[in-house]
């Protein structure tokens, strides 16, 4: 069983914030600013495609009344929310579970910091890569 769900079960400790029939927010312990805050669905899955619509709604429904009193309550008026879907995208707790920092001070970086980004590329580039995408979408 993976550390978030200890967490649910009560069998491991957090700091919790909000609980609700499907959804948990809890402090994370370590913490990028003061307020990281992490919400789970209370099912465990690691992939949020994998979510049934019912805990999906559920988890971005806690997500949208959980964003503004984070905010308030360190007088930030911004916040990085993010997923972190899977080990190549940097997911070490294979549980699902968004991200919100709040950002009382202009970081000047963002999750995108340190990336190494493409260089310009031109129209045939990028009408390929939106094929491909529109591609599965359909399939
Ligand atoms: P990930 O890289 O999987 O998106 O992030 C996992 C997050 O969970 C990390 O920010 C890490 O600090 C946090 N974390 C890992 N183990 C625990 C734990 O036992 N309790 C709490 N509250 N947070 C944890
Ligand atoms: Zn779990």
């Amino acid at each position: 069983m993976c550390i978030f769900c200890h967490i649910v079960e009560g069998a491991a400790p957090s700091h919790k914030v909000h609980e609700d029939e499907h959804t948990l927010a809890f402090l994370d312990i370590n913490p990028v600013a003061d307020g990281h805050v992490l919400l789970i669905t209370k099912h465990h899955q690691q992939f949020v495609e994998d979510l049934p619509e019912e805990l999906y709604n559920a988890l971005f429904d806690t997500l949208k009344g959980l964003v503004k009193p984070i905010q308030v309550a360190f007088d930030a008026p911004a916040s990085n929310i993010f997923i972190n879907n899977g080990p190549n995208a940097g997911q070490l707790i294979p549980h699902v579970h968004i991200h919100i920092i709040p950002r009382p001070k202009k970081t000047g970086m963002n999750i995108f910091s340190g990336a190494a980004r493409f260089r310009p590329r031109n129209r045939e580039y990028f009408e390929e890569i939106a094929q491909k995408i529109r591609e599965e979408i359909r399939r």
